[in-house]
């Protein structure tokens, strides 16, 4: 048989002896000759392939199997044919495959994950299993074939990526993050358990804007604002963003979430196909912060009303200081001047220096009380007395303002257990704030009343400016002048702190009790032994 090139042709030629010579025949076998070159192609193709493939007879025993199947299961060459195919399969899967081959009877093709056995080793071998019928010309079944892919590539990247997965689960749950995705065409939003928790939401599936309303009002166009951002289809914005929510169970949180949009396609058909990210709970965070804020600006307020005291009591120093001195370089003056002028001028330098001794007077116990060196001298003293003794000295100062100052009954008067100088100090800081701060023509008010057995409280009280429910929280503390400018009215601001500082010193309590605009009421607490509770109104 040969190629005859001119015809493009196969022919297959016999010769004979024949009585004149020899007779020749030629056959054309072109067609047959094209066949067998498929086939040959065909099992050229079958051979190299990297799957296990491999024909049957109809009794089940094998007659091909290629290279690669040999090798997946460890079959010599000459055990190719007449092994049963059943033997690449485990013990355990024989029944299965056996009865999937049953029940696929008149379909053509089967496919199935299922485990090879290595014929030698025994190891098993994932594989994906699809098994057909081959038919004769005339439609019978002839016998079976099978083409199986080795799985174990593919199951070992499952596993890598499953293993990832966890990875990132763990990481999740080690970080206390929720996770949450949106669906940007309908804007379905799917929820973790610990999102689910962290919100106080059910279900995991749920609308996006529902998911919104748990946010708190005044948050919601910031984040609104920053999804916006974060899925715009130009150069979107990462997610990052702190909100607060309102849990169902009336609770405000604080939620730190970080998110990011995927981009698809280009031009008009650029979209937004996923928006993803995590949630954490930063609550007990935030409350660390507010708190440190808090103490900062307590600290900063603080420093901030010692550094204003330092300038108004070099105020305070400075101009009675000036007095001092001016009127005294006047007597030095040698002319003798009129005795009367001299008189009033030696009154001015006396009145500056007192109340210069008693400012730095003020400042000294102030700082002996901080540091717990200033003592106190207890004894039994007329209350009537002190008030006395503390009118006298403040009555100038309220008929310069046009004040009223109304004293209870002396006789009404007990014996509180005090020392004598300090409490004087206390009662005539908290009348001359009484004036100072009245208005102009005001009354001042004393009342004395019992505060239990062997307590009295004395009350002042005046109808002046008053005091805002944020000054009531600072007033005792040193330094505190609160809403007035400096030079207003003077004062230094240490008198109610060095007040609270004596009367605690006493075994005492002192108190304020006011309004904005409608007056003050300063009270004391002291012991007074003779004090007794008086009968209860009818
Ligand atoms: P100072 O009188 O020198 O300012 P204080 O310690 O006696 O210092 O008072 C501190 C602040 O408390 C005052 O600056 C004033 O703002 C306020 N204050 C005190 N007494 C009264 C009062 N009776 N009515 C209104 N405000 C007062």
């Amino acid at each position: 048989t040969a190629y005859y090139p001119n015809f493009d042709r196969w022919y297959e030629a016999t010769a004979y002896p024949a009585p004149d010579g020899l007779s020749v025949y030629f056959r054309d076998v072109t067609k047959g000759r094209q066949v067998d070159q498929e086939r040959q192609q065909f099992a050229a193709l079958v051979a190299a392939s990297s799957d296990f493939i491999g024909v049957a007879g109809l009794d089940q025993r094998s007659i091909y199997v290629n290279r690669a199947g040999q090798a997946l299961v460890g079959l010599e060459p000459g055990q190719v044919s007449g092994i049963n195919v059943l033997d690449f399969f485990p013990e355990s899967e024989r029944d299965n495959i056996l009865s999937h081959i049953a029940d696929s009877e008149g379909g053509e093709q089967l496919v199935l994950d299922t485990w090879f056995q290595h014929l030698r080793t025994g190891q098993l071998i994932p594989v994906s299993w699809s098994f057909l019928r081959l038919r004769d010309a005339s439609g019978n079944v002839s016998g079976y074939a099978t083409v199986t892919r080795d799985l174990t590539e593919r199951n070992n990247a499952e596993s890598l990526l499953r293993a990832s997965e966890e990875r990132r689960r763990l990481a999740l749950n080690a970080a206390e993050l929720g996770t949450w995705y949106v669906d940007p065409a309908t804007r379905a939003t799917k929820t973790d358990a610990r999102y689910r928790a962290i919100f106080g939401t059910t279900g995991e599936w749920t609308d996006y804007m529902e998911a919104v309303a748990v946010i708190h009002p005044d948050d919601q166009p910031a984040v609104l604002e920053a999804v916006a951002a974060a899925t715009r289809l130009e150069d979107p914005a990462p997610y990052a963003i702190e909100y607060r929510i309102v849990h169902p169970d009336g609770s405000l949180r604080w939620v730190l979430a970080n998110g990011r949009s995927s981009l698809e396609g280009a031009g008009l058909a650029r979209r937004v196909v996923s928006f993803d990210g995590t949630v954490a709970d930063i609550t007990d965070r935030k409350r660390g912060e507010i708190e440190l804020i808090a103490a900062l600006a307590a600290a900063e307020s603080a420093n901030q009303a010692k550094s204003d005291f330092l300038s108004r009591m070099s105020h305070e120093l400075r101009s009675p200081l000036n007095a001092v001195l001016g009127f005294a370089q006047l007597l030095q003056l040698g002319t003798p001047p009129p005795t009367a002028v001299q008189e009033k001028n030696v009154g001015q330098i006396l009145k500056a220096g007192w109340y210069l001794l008693g400012l730095i007077d003020e400042i000294l116990d102030l700082s002996q009380i901080e540091s717990g060196r200033l003592t106190c001298v207890l004894e039994p003293v007329p209350l009537a007395e002190v008030l006395d003794d503390c009118q006298a000295l403040v009555e100038g100062q309220a008929q310069a303002r046009g004040i009223r100052l109304n004293l209870p009954q002396k006789d009404d008067l007990c014996i509180v257990t005090v020392d004598r100088t300090r409490i004087k100090q206390v009662f005539i800081n908290l009348l001359s704030n009484a004036i100072k701060y009245n208005r102009k023509g005001g009354t001042v008010q004393v009342h004395v009343e019992t505060a239990g057995r062997g307590r009295v409280c004395i009350r002042i009280e005046d109808n002046g400016i008053g005091l805002s429910p944020e000054q009531l929280g600072h007033i005792f503390e040193p330094f505190e002048r609160l809403g007035q400018e400096a030079g207003s009215i003077e004062g230094t601001g240490i008198g109610l702190a060095l007040s609270k500082g004596l009367v605690e010193l006493m075994g005492g309590r002192i108190g304020v009790e006011s309004v904005v605009g409608q007056g003050s009421v300063f009270w004391v607490e002291l012991d007074a032994p003779g004090a007794q509770v008086s009968a209860p109104p009818d």
